[in-house]
């Protein structure tokens, strides 16, 4: 089979998911490595088209994904929440669909138009006291749409935020401006470490991501989940055991 044929095909399948603003996960760590996931979280996919050996996923602001298959990679359209086992590349998901890439292998982002990044969380040379003081820099805005701000630091998605807040016990709904340093300190120590644990172990380790509506795994309340700032991710965190803010009105 001709690889421009199956990529042609990969195009065509994922239309229907062209003009959705779109939920996006890398649950495999190899991919969540590339950045790619936090970056195109939250937006609108304008186009996918395939271009020589490439798909091109067009993404609003500029931003571009491409995904090279080689011989392995293959993107499904499957319902939105299927349950499977295994860890996929990238969910892309929709209202009612979700794209899903398995076995990569080659995923970039072309940041063509992006404002300066800052840090890679996952760098090995990142500075936890600049990325807190850039952190900080965000003012009024709440802790968990600050954390996903990539040019404060790079590579936090939303998983990663939800799952660095509950292992710290600290609220998404925070502002900045009332945080204390050693908190956003603690929030990027724990995103580092989580992170960094999914990576060897292949497993990502959720706690309360998508959690909405079930017990806290550690003091019993019901999670819960609201879309946040700009881009309306949504946050989840558990009103329990996660303290210092609401959202707005409550
Ligand atoms: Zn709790």
């Amino acid at each position: 089979m001709p690889e421009g044929d199956a990529l042609h095909r990969a195009a065509r399948r994922l239309q229907p998911l062209v003009g959705q603003r779109l939920e996006v996960e890398a649950p495999n760590p190899r991919a969540q490595a590339t950045g790619v996931a936090p970056r195109i979280d939250g937006r609108v996919l304008e186009a996918v088209e395939a271009v020589g050996k490439n798909l091109l996923l067009r993404f609003d602001g500029g931003l571009v994904v491409r995904s090279h298959l080689r011989m392995t990679g293959r993107w499904r359209l499957e319902p939105r929440g299927k349950a499977r086992t295994g860890l996929p590349w990238l969910v892309l998901r929709g209202e009612t669909q979700e794209g899903v890439l398995w076995n990569g292998p080659v995923l970039t982002l072309e940041t063509r138009n992006v404002p300066r990044l800052g840090q890679d969380v996952l760098a090995p040379e990142f500075d936890l006291d600049a990325a807190a003081a850039r952190v900080r820099s965000a003012g009024d805005r709440y802790l968990g749409e600050a954390l996903q701000d990539q040019r404060l630091v790079a590579g936090i998605g939303n998983m990663w935020m939800a799952e660095a807040l509950w292992s710290i016990q600290i609220s998404p709904w925070v502002r900045v401006a009332d945080a204390e340093d050693g908190v956003i300190r603690d929030a990027l120590a724990a995103a580092q470490r989580l992170m960094q644990e999914a990576l060897a172990t292949g497993r990502p380790g959720r706690q309360v991501y998508r959690g909405a509506g079930r017990p806290c795994l550690r003091c019993g309340t019901i999670v819960r989940s609201r879309g946040q700032g700009d881009a309306n991710r949504t946050a989840y965190w558990c009103p329990g055991c996660q303290a210092g803010g609401r959202p707005r009105g409550e």
